[in-house]
């Protein structure tokens, strides 16, 4: 089975198919698994497209039981079927395919191990993970996207998540993040910690004299 492409544009269509080439020549383990599970890679709608949508993943349930279970003994990791769909034009980048074949690529395990607060922000961070393992995203288009969520511009599903709350989350770095009243790091492989102060060193006093 392969991922069939409905994509029209042919700077869209070009971007995909470099991301296979990619995927294919340098993890063809996990360019085998998606080529199963991504079934179809579509257009957004108008409206879609409209609202300022990049791209997003949408999993399939399956129609039996005994279909889900042939699924599940055949990937072990908790991956589901299902499609992408992507802007259609000259906005598509090889950052976009890869964060949403990253989203496909997400098992149970990476969701877990990210020990995030937010669970959105969890399978967001999984999707960047495999994306800058793969080669196709880096931490410098994650800064730029945090910088764009930030302005209060959601770099995908805008109006996706409560309160406002950044879609994607914040990105890997060593400067410590708010979140319900405390202090967080992303680190760079991806897993959210409690952020700890750095310890201050502190001066030797000299013994009292009595
Ligand atoms: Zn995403």
């Amino acid at each position: 089975m392969s991922t069939k492409c409905t994509l029209s544009d042919r700077h869209a269509r070009k971007v995909v198919a470099q991301a296979w080439r990619h995927l294919r020549k340098h993890f063809p383990d996990d360019a085998r698994i998606l080529s199963v599970i991504v079934r179809r890679i579509v257009p957004l709608s108008d409206e879609e497209e409209g609202a300022g949508y990049v791209g997003f993943w949408i999993r399939k349930l399956f129609k039996t039981k005994a279909q889900q279970q042939a699924f599940e003994k055949r990937f072990k990791h908790g991956q589901g079927f299902g499609f992408i769909k992507l802007v259609d034009n000259r906005d598509l980048t090889l950052a976009s395919v890869a964060h949403e074949l990253g989203h496909a690529f997400t098992s149970r395990a990476d969701v877990l191990a990210r020990c995030s607060p937010v669970s959105e922000w969890a399978h967001e961070s999984v999707a960047d993970l495999h994306a800058v393992r793969w080669g196709l995203l880096t931490f410098k288009d994650i800064e730029k996207r945090h910088g764009h969520e930030q302005a209060g511009r959601s770099y995908s599903r805008i109006g996706f998540g409560s309160e406002g709350r950044w879609h994607h989350g914040p990105h890997p770095s060593d400067t410590p993040f708010e979140y319900e009243g405390r202090k967080w790091v992303l680190s760079k492989d991806f897993v959210f910690s409690p952020y700890v102060p750095p310890v201050r060193k502190v001066r030797k006093q000299k013994p009292w004299n009595f």
